[in-house]
């Protein structure tokens, strides 16, 4: 199957600002495929421009099989959009809403069912500025499927919702790839994308500096297992950081906590030292890192490098 998305050397800026410079990724049909990145990494604007919202400056954008710089309405037809914060009257109703955004398609869902499927019924003919903020990223989600769209957007959709409402999003997006759409999302948590994305883009300065499966990013990452280490007596950290492998150790609440690229070395040699020192072993965790410790370091070591 074709590539639902294809982004090819995205450049964007805004006077003197170049949020995007160069940024290439492919989205396959029926992924779920997140965008992560810090503040002002150049997500939303990527974002923006897939939809027509901007205008890039240069690249290639191809939207489900079309060149969506040059037909941007034929694009809109095909896809769905849920933007960070959607803007809607005060008095208007997620009934009332979703009829009018169906208005502006050729191919549309009925109100009645998108109600049903976003849990709005009980709400369908409430104002807006009635709804709390999970009610209205519900509506938003709803508004982006009127159109039966092959692919939807999602900028940040849960930033800002409760733990249970953020489950919940978290069962409707997962529908989503189960009903067949293909789904991009940016997001700030990182287990989210953990949890949901098939692939991510990890975006930062405007640029993209890893791409792959959440579980393939972090077995590639450096220094991917974390140890937590707790003895009687306490061992030192200096101890700690003379075994080979282990890096970035630090002592917090009594336990000692480091890194390790190399853990059956570490480990063996450790064993040796808590054996002659004849020091008890009170608690040994090894974990594997989580996309979140693969980000921050891949986000630090851009930092230092002051790639430009
Ligand atoms: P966040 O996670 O904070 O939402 P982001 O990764 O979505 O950030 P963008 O919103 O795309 O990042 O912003 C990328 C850069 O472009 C930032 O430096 C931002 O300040 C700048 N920028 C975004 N929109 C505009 C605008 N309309 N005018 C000028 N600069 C802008």
């Amino acid at each position: 199957m074709p590539a639902k998305v294809i982004v090819r050397d995205l450049s964007k800026r805004y006077g003197g600002v170049e949020a995007v410079r160069g940024v290439s990724f492919a989205i396959e049909a029926g992924e779920i495929f997140g965008l992560l990145g810090p503040n002002g990494a150049g997500k939303t604007t990527t974002l923006e421009c897939l939809v027509g919202l901007r205008e890039a400056d240069a690249g290639e954008l191809e939207v489900c099989g079309l060149d969506a710089r040059k037909q941007p309405g034929e694009v809109k037809q095909r896809i769905g959009v849920a933007l960070q914060s959607t803007a809607l009257p005060d008095k208007i109703t997620p009934r009332e809403a979703l009829k009018l955004f169906g208005a502006f398609y050729r191919k549309r869902a009925e109100p009645a069912a998108l109600l049903a499927r976003f849990a709005l019924t009980e709400k369908a003919d409430a104002r807006f500025d009635t709804l709390s903020g999970g009610q209205r990223q519900r509506l938003a989600l709803a508004l982006a499927f009127v159109n039966q769209p092959e692919l939807v957007l999602l900028d940040e959709p849960t930033t800002g919702l409760d733990p249970a409402a953020r489950r919940e999003l978290h069962a409707e997006i997962l529908q989503m790839k189960r009903d067949g759409h293909t789904v991009l999302l940016t997001t700030h948590y990182l287990d989210e994308a953990e949890q949901l994305c098939d692939r991510i883009a990890i975006i930062d300065r405007g640029r993209v500096i890893a791409t792959g499966a959440p579980r393939e990013l972090i077995a590639q990452s450096s220094g991917s297992q974390s140890v937590t280490l707790v003895t009687k007596p306490g061992i030192g950290g200096a101890a700690v950081a003379g075994l080979p492998g282990a890096s970035d150790v630090r002592s917090e609440g009594g336990a000692v906590k480091f890194r390790t690229a190399r853990p059956t070395e570490t480990l063996a040699a450790l064993a040796a030292l808590l054996a002659a020192q004849r020091v008890e072993l009170v608690e040994l965790q090894v974990k594997k890192a989580s996309l979140e410790e693969v980000f921050v370091g891949l986000t630090k070591s851009e930092a230092a490098g002051g790639k430009s």
